[in-house]
């Protein structure tokens, strides 16, 4: 395990900086964001990004190809300028897994080269939490919030920054940073585990539990009669999905822009009406089957795929975040699991 002190945090960014680009979750109007460090910025106390981190490999839009045409020949453009390596700081353990279940999603066959592009250009060091929120059960997944995953994980004590690489990626960051960091027990590491363990077992939503879902109760869940009442009042407005580090509904559209075609990709949401609309009509024309759809492909249709694994972190921003206060725990507590 390596340590840094907490005054030399500013070099050990300012280090990192000079070799990749570096991003890390700073203070800004309406909660923490994740911003490119340059010289001054400095890393938030808040918890979590109001938006997550999946930002960095699944972008909100991106430009997928651009054609020009002249006469009856097209010639295709490839757009992709993300070809330099990148460092994000201070990743919670709940974004840090939604990556392995965006990794099912685009890097199986067809692989999503895009994704693929930026995955592997990207060092993820994520960052142990130390004052979960009452809206946290990223433990109901098997999510360990003191100890995530990532390619170095941190861990911030009053006074120092501890240090774990977890991959190679991880350990040739730590090796060029060899300068600053140095080698220490993990004494105070084990100690804020165990106090931060004390905190998340009080926390409302521990006896959460995942009971009752899963891929083997698809047709039951499906046919439930309780997603009348709970999708009664959603509004539709997608808050959910966009702030959701695991949803990666998205569209495709081309855009002529007077010079040529730019074909750009686009988070979509399955909220709304007009989502997968194709020449026969929309597949899901209530909002009851859209609600249905979000909650039953987390808890039971992604398990179904992917060997029992939910597509839920539990980050706690769609409790946070919707409108009319609903959210993915009052589902399961509804239809299924233990009751919280
Ligand atoms: S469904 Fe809600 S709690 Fe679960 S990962 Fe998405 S935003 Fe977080
Ligand atoms: S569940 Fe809430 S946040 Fe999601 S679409 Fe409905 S009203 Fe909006």
């Amino acid at each position: 395990m390596k340590k840094l002190s907490l005054s030399q945090l500013p070099a050990l960014f300012a280090a990192i900086a000079e070799k990749e680009t570096l991003y890390l979750p700073v203070d800004a109007e309406g909660g923490a964001r994740f911003e490119r460090f340059t010289e001054g910025k400095t890393l938030t106390g808040e918890l979590n990004t109001v938006r997550s981190a999946k930002d960095f490999f699944f972008p909100q839009t991106e430009n997928l190809a651009e054609f020009k045409m002249e006469g009856k020949n097209i010639e295709v453009i490839d757009p992709r300028t993300e070809t330099e390596d990148f460092v994000v700081f201070g990743v919670r353990a709940c974004d840090a897994r939604s990556f392995s279940i965006l990794d099912k999603v685009f890097l199986v066959d067809p692989v999503d080269t895009y994704y693929k592009n930026r995955r592997e250009h990207g060092t993820i060091v994520s960052l142990a939490c130390t004052r979960p929120h009452e809206t946290c059960f990223c433990q109901t997944f098997g999510i360990d919030a003191t100890d995530p995953e990532g390619d170095v994980t941190a861990w911030k004590t009053d006074d120092a920054i501890y240090f774990e690489a977890k991959t190679e990626k991880g350990d040739r960051l730590l090796a060029n940073l060899s300068d600053l960091i140095e080698e220490a027990d993990d004494t105070a590491v084990k100690e804020q585990k165990e106090a931060v363990k004390k905190v998340m077992d009080r926390l409302p939503l521990k006896s959460l539990t995942t009971e009752g879902f899963g891929g083997d109760v698809m047709m039951e869940k499906f046919n439930a009669p309780e997603w009348k009442s709970l999708s009664e009042a959603c509004l539709g407005c997608g808050t959910c999905t966009f702030v959701c580090p695991t949803c990666q509904c998205y569209d495709i559209r081309d855009f002529n822009t007077g010079h040529g075609i730019k074909r750009f990709r686009c988070w979509d949401s399955c909220m709304y009406s007009d989502f997968t609309k194709m020449a026969h009509g929309n597949p899901r024309t209530s909002q009851l089957e859209r609600f249905r759809q979000r909650f039953m492909h987390k808890l039971v249709y992604f398990p179904a795929n992917n060997e029992g694994e939910f597509g839920c972190v539990g980050c706690g921003r769609c409790l946070a975040k919707c409108p009319i206060s609903m959210n993915i725990v009052k589902v399961m507590r509804t239809l299924g699991g233990k009751k919280a």
